[in-house]
């Protein structure tokens, strides 16, 4: 896809959240939550789902969350500009209760539009929901975070705590912070495996 067609495309995705109805969330939302951030990133974030200042201003982490991912950006050196955040969900569940199994199942086919669109290098799922709808049944977040995962739809994962997890618990937060640190070399063994890819070296779904 060149660029006036992914841009194309996303704009689709966000006409398409516009008007959905597939669950209820639809009805208790202020604005929808498509995503945002470069067409062309490298590096796509998928969280949760919008909590309230998300929902107030229709962007992804915008709130004390958002400003610690800032924080976590910066210290490798990135921007907002040069990635893309979305979230499993793109309307706010009420008063910040976790995605239902079938709000996550309805809202999936937009996320997967989205990252058709983008074809980041690594996907990062923030946090257990997000890591549980890329990763199922492969165990909890804490033993999956901060390793690459390739599954067979050809994509790379990179599971890590979700920020507004970590933000108020010290422990947490310093994980998060060592483990945002390892995420350019595993960019760096997403290339290496890719050209090995290419030169057909590995087995599509090796998971390592
Ligand atoms: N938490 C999320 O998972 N997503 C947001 O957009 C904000 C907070």
């Amino acid at each position: 896809m060149d660029s006036s067609e992914k841009k194309q495309q996303l704009i689709q995705v966000e006409k398409e959240i516009a008007s959905c109805q597939l669950c209820p969330l639809y009805k208790t939302r202020r604005n929808i939550v498509p995503g945002e951030g470069n067409p062309h990133a490298e590096i796509m974030f998928i969280g949760e789902a919008p909590g309230e200042r998300e929902d107030i201003e229709g962007r992804p982490f915008c709130g004390p969350a958002g400003k610690f991912l800032d924080l976590l950006l910066d210290s490798i050196g990135l921007q907002r500009a040069d990635v893309y955040i979305a979230n499993t969900l793109k309307c706010r569940p009420p008063a910040n209760r976790d995605p239902l199994p079938e709000e996550k199942s309805a809202c999936r086919t937009y996320l997967e539009e989205q990252i058709r669109a983008i074809s980041p290098k690594i996907i990062v799922t923030l946090g257990r929901h997000s890591t549980e709808t890329y990763l199922p049944g492969l165990g909890g977040i804490t033993k999956l975070k901060a390793k690459l995962y390739h599954r067979p739809n050809g994509l790379f994962y990179f599971p890590l705590y979700h920020p507004a997890a970590a933000l108020h618990n010290g422990g947490m937060r310093q994980v998060l912070e060592e483990d945002f640190a390892k995420l350019p070399a595993a960019i760096e063994k997403v290339e290496a495996e890719i050209s090995d890819i290419k030169t057909e070296n590995i087995k599509q779904d090796k998971l390592f």
